[in-house]
């Protein structure tokens, strides 16, 4: 019988591109959600220290081991922000009146557009970056790190439909769109999550 693995993860456009990147790994990945394992306080100065907390969270509340993800996007000429706040990058933004009620994504978007106003394409240079940690258990005292990082360029206005977060902003040079007109398929193949799922695979055996 295969080996279940807990998903330490909420986040339904996340949890969606680890289905195609998990399908057929020989494990049995079930998402937390399963567990009614709360969600884990995301305190971490860097995404290491949350992908370990949310890992040792999802641990702690099922007994099972457990794939956690932090990610991000980081931005060359806001000094890599918002990084490992990127999900509530426009918590305090005082948003205009029509955006008020729009969701976090939506939000995020339109307040990353404001800060880069102005701003020429070459200084628009950014990159996502994830960290995957699994843990045996709770208190493995050797979790297994991966990273990985796609580099992109921020947009003046969003593009496509696909993916999730900042993806309508995220230009690929190599394709000549954004993320979110990339097929599914394509981006599971590219992406920052791609890469550092490859290595965490590679190290599972
Ligand atoms: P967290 O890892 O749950 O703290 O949140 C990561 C945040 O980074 C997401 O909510 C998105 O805003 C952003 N993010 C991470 N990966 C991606 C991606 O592949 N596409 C778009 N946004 C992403």
């Amino acid at each position: 019988m295969s080996q279940t693995i807990v998903l330490a993860s909420g986040n339904q456009g996340k949890l969606k591109e680890f289905q195609t990147l998990l399908n057929n790994c020989g494990y049995d990945i079930q998402p937390q959600s399963n567990f009614a394992v709360p969600e884990a306080d995301e305190t971490g100065l860097t995404f290491v220290e949350n992908a370990i907390l949310k890992a040792r969270n999802a641990c702690t509340h099922t007994g099972l081991p457990s794939i956690a993800d932090d990610s991000g996007i980081e931005v060359d000429a806001l000094n890599g922000a918002p990084g490992i706040y990127s999900a509530r990058f426009a918590r305090d933004w005082v948003a205009p009146q029509a955006l008020q009620t729009s969701p976090n994504d939506t939000r995020n978007n339109a307040y990353l557009l404001e800060r880069l106003t102005g701003l020429p394409r070459s200084e628009r240079t950014a990159r996502y970056q994830c960290v995957l940690v699994f843990m045996q258990h709770a208190e493995d005292p050797t979790p297994i790190i991966c990273q990985g990082s796609w580099e992109g360029i921020i947009l003046e206005e969003p593009r496509g439909q696909n993916g999730f977060g900042y993806d309508p902003l995220f230009y690929v040079p190599e394709q000549d769109c954004s993320s979110a007109e990339l097929s599914k398929a394509l981006k599971n193949s590219i992406s920052h999550r791609a890469i550092a799922m490859q290595a965490l695979l590679a190290a599972l055996g």
